[in-house]
């Protein structure tokens, strides 16, 4: 698909109020109007109307945007930013316009090898992890050795994450049932990529508070990656691939939900039936894969979740809790954690302001667009720092890793996270 054959009603769709102009981070940068998402679609509906061909400033300005979504929640028109923006996205890349030998070969590197092989991935997710814990990396900084690197790759190495010691199928066992509770429901839990490389313990804690809930969990121990760093990127086909692997991996009619507790993953896989919709073989599963896909907090509150009777940490605990940009705006996931939180003894949870403003993550954005990024994360942990809390609770690897490399002595958990330490605590097993 192209922004040339898309559905013309969805580029149409915006009668340019600017109601979501103040939601726009970039715009709220700038105050300029094609920083805006209503200015991007009319660059998008001149690319469309073949008034304007995709030049180089176009692929800028969409480089520019995070992808945030914070447009489409404040919209009032339901104009699907989420689409336009990543067929935007597909035809720069299909034009070529930015490619470089540099930029293909990460590309390449990247998108068409790391992320569509997850035991490569894994492989080198050992070798960082060796580098990282074998003092090389020591070494290598001391000696100021990461000069050396291209200016984009040295930008990102402190923000690189810190590798787990044992990934999601060494921690979590294919199938699990609960042990003191009967099956209430039969689930799939989805893995992730960063997620099984740097934040493998979520994983294991959704594991936890699944059966503790008297789910029997399946967790398949090689899970392609769901295609959302494809889609985002404007590899489109890639994405679909993954896509379909991963149905033929879980397929939806055999579960009662598909669990994803990664906001940025979440808010691609649940799209899976738009993004299949003209695949003869997938269509129909895709939008069954659908309806079963749910956000772990939001499984959580639809189904009833227990509440936990012991407190994680000491009483009255300070804590806050961030929107992810993918949660909240691409999944509407919004009440369901702090529900999650406020019901866990024994802590007390502030509110942040502009908890559901982007901390600048949005994917590889420090990288491509490195002083909006600071701007939007400077500005995030001024707030979280006004709180005074003791730990950030956060749904997204990619905003962990951005707020921690900021604030390196903060506690920062996922809520899954908390509520299976609360569960932990309980004097009784908790039917793991
Ligand atoms: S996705 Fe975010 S940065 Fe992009 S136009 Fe919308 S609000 Fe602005
Ligand atoms: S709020 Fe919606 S309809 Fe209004 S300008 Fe923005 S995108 Fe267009």
């Amino acid at each position: 698909m192209s922004l040339k054959t898309l559905d013309f009603s969805i580029l149409q769709q915006c009668m340019h109020c600017g109601m979501c102009l103040p939601a726009c981070p970039t715009y709220d940068t700038t105050k300029r109007e094609r920083n805006s998402p209503r200015g991007r679609i009319a660059l998008m509906r001149s690319v469309d109307t073949e008034e304007l061909p995709i030049t180089k400033s176009f692929a800028d300005e969409m480089s520019y945007c995070l992808g945030c979504l914070a447009c489409q929640t404040a919209c009032p028109a339901g104009v699907d930013y989420a689409t336009l923006f990543e067929t935007a996205r597909a035809d720069i890349e299909q034009s070529g316009i930015t490619a470089t030998p540099t930029r293909s070969l990460y590309r390449f590197l990247t998108l068409n090898l790391l992320f569509t092989r997850p035991r490569l991935l894994r492989t080198f997710g050992k070798a960082l992890r060796f580098y990282q814990t074998s003092g090389l990396e020591t070494l290598v900084r001391k000696l100021h050795l990461t000069k050396l690197l291209p200016a984009n790759l040295r930008r990102l190495e402190p923000q690189t994450p810190r590798i787990s010691e044992k990934f999601s199928n060494q921690l979590i066992r294919s199938i699990e049932s609960p042990t003191t509770s009967p099956v209430v429901r039969k689930v799939a839990l989805l893995t992730g990529c960063i997620q099984d490389l740097a934040f493998s313990e979520i994983n294991r804690d959704t594991a936890d508070v699944l059966l503790a809930n008297g789910c029997e969990v399946h967790t398949p121990p090689v899970q392609p990656c769901c295609g959302s760093i494809h889609s985002h990127n404007g590899e489109t086909e890639l994405a679909r691939d993954t896509a379909r692997r991963l149905i033929d991996l879980l397929p939806p009619e055999k579960f009662d939900a598909i669990i994803s507790n990664a906001g940025g993953c979440g808010s691609h896989l649940r799209h899976y039936g738009h993004l299949l919709e003209n695949d003869p073989a997938y269509s129909e599963r895709a939008k069954l894969w659908d309806t079963k896909l749910r956000d772990i907090h939001e499984f959580l509150s639809e189904t009833g979740f227990r509440r936990p009777t012991a407190a994680p940490f000491p009483e009255d605990t300070l804590v806050t809790y961030h929107d992810s940009c993918h949660l909240t705006h691409g999944q509407k996931v919004t009440l369901q954690p702090r529900l999650i939180i406020d019901l866990i003894p024994g802590l007390t949870r502030v509110e942040l302001p502009e908890a559901n403003w982007c901390c600048g993550s949005a994917g590889v954005y420090s990288v491509t667009q490195p002083e909006q990024a600071q701007l939007l994360l400077d500005r995030k942990v001024k707030h979280i720092l006004s709180t005074n809390a003791t730990i950030l609770l956060t749904a997204n690897p990619g905003c962990h890793l951005q707020i921690q490399s900021a604030l390196p002595n903060l506690k920062i958990l996922h809520p899954v996270s908390l509520l299976a330490q609360a569960y932990a605590k309980e004097p009784t097993a908790n039917g793991r």
